[in-house]
């Protein structure tokens, strides 16, 4: 079964055997019990040194290898806004000399600048809510604003697949936390009929509250929430609703509002939205939106606005600008150009994987294309093989995914040319016939 070997990983996983010799011969367990030691099966241990060579982002040259310049198809750049020239840059470049870098204080003490409040009033308009609060960081956003909304005796309803930052502030908060099915809103309506008491009236549960946590768009799975159907459930069994659009906000919907835009729906109807600017935004942070009363509470209740430095101005100055070409404030077309050209090329390169056979998971809608190469030694050496050919992507394996769940995550940016995508997949066609990716019979997972 054993055909090649991987060179430099001991011999760990054959890059060539099938999935009935990989359970038979007990791989996964090693693969399983091993991914924290230094042979490791996930990419991210790489730590490969990448340099900007464009102002968009899309290239990059490879430091650690052979110094080659690669096409960047891994990078959360949805709208291609992390660019280095351009009104977004120039702009944030003027508030860097106006204000400094650095803000050295909290928003209770002296951290609390024009800037912050300029930007959360144009987040809470852009997403159609009364109010929003911008935190420093995304994955800090989840982890302690979570906490600061319910505790013991509370109930959360978290999806299986969702966020590690999601999973820390439920750990963080207290509360029981129960997980259902990816997506599966049937397997959701299971666990809120289980949480109340038989028999019982709604407000005899034994519960506080209930807050089911879901995210826009998956990002291992391009899969994006059915929101119809959790706000249904949500209204029916009287719990609250918490989104987290770190990769929907910006990406999805015509006017790149997100999920709720995406399917015409009220944003009202969640209750807590989070999202991040990391990605669409080209900047860092993130933020909470929803009524007055969510974001007073948070105000003073959260650790990420009592005990951390308020976000950098450059950093608010560049989702500004960034938000302000999105909603068409800008005086120009270029933010709704932006919105369409990802459509675009995200439907396009699905279709592309599709048709050369392919197994590819998600939305046809969704940004976030992963392709299943499903062995962890196939994971890592379609990494490398496509580095070697001028093509950075990202590729993700046990513990992010099921152990032989490893998969190539492709995202689309609106700041891809057509032809940048097409020599993407005439690299991925020529890494496929080394790798052999298309399998006859799918692997049965073994937990
Ligand atoms: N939520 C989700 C769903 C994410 O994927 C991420 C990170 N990619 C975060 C939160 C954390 O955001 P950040 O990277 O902006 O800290």
């Amino acid at each position: 079964n054993e055909v090649t070997r991987e060179k430099g990983n001991k011999g760990f996983v054959p890059l060539y055997c099938d999935f009935e010799s990989f359970y038979n011969q007990n791989l996964y367990r090693r693969v399983r019990d091993c991914w924290n030691r230094p042979i490791c099966s996930t990419p991210g241990a790489w730590f490969n040194v990448m340099e900007r060579v464009s102002p968009d982002y899309n290239w990059h040259l490879n430091l650690t290898g052979k110094s080659s310049r690669c096409i960047n198809l891994g990078s959360y750049n949805y709208l291609g806004f992390a660019e280095n020239s351009g009104p977004c840059a120039e702009a944030s470049l003027e508030t860097l000399i106006k204000y400094g870098a650095g803000v050295c204080s909290t928003r209770q003490e002296l951290g609390n600048l024009d800037i912050h409040i300029e930007l959360e009033k144009l987040v809470a308009q852009f997403l159609g809510l009364e109010s929003a609060m911008v935190f420093g960081m995304g994955f800090a956003t989840n982890a302690l604003n979570i906490p600061a909304l319910l505790g013991k005796g509370c109930l959360i309803l978290s999806d299986e697949l969702n966020h590690s930052s999601l999973v820390l502030g439920c750990r963080l908060s207290g509360a029981l936390v129960k997980t259902f099915k990816h997506d599966d809103m049937k397997n959701l309506e299971i666990r809120l009929r289980q949480s109340i008491i038989n028999g019982q009236p709604r407000t005899h549960r034994p519960w506080k509250k209930i807050l089911i946590i879901v995210e826009g768009v998956y990002s291992m799975e391009g899969s994006i929430a059915i929101l119809p159907e959790l706000v249904r459930l949500k209204k029916k069994y009287n719990a609250y609703l918490y989104l987290d659009e770190a990769h929907s906000i910006g990406a999805l919907g015509p006017n790149g509002r997100g999920v709720v835009d995406y399917y015409g729906m009220d944003p009202r109807d969640v209750d807590i939205m989070m999202g991040t600017f990391t990605k669409s935004f080209g900047a860092a942070g993130g933020y909470i939106a929803g009524t007055k009363e969510l974001i007073a509470h948070l105000k003073f209740r959260s650790h990420s606005s009592v005990y951390a430095t308020s976000m950098s101005p450059p950093v608010a100055q560049q989702i500004i600008s960034s938000m302000k070409s999105i909603m068409g404030l800008d005086g120009t077309n270029t933010g709704s150009q932006r919105l369409q050209r990802l459509a675009w090329n995200t439907r396009y390169f699905r279709r592309r994987l599709h048709e050369m056979g392919f197994i590819v998971y998600g939305n046809d809608d969704s940004p976030v294309v992963p392709l299943l190469i499903y062995l962890p030694s196939k994971v890592v050496a379609f990494c490398r093989e496509c580095l070697k050919r001028k093509l950075g992507v990202v590729v993700v394996g046990f513990p992010a995914t099921s152990i032989i769940g490893g998969r190539a995550r492709f995202c689309m940016s609106a700041s891809h040319t057509k032809e940048m995508l097409d020599t993407a997949l005439d690299v991925i066609k020529e890494v496929e016939t080394i790798l052999q990716l298309k399998y006859s019979k799918l692997p049965i997972e073994k937990k």
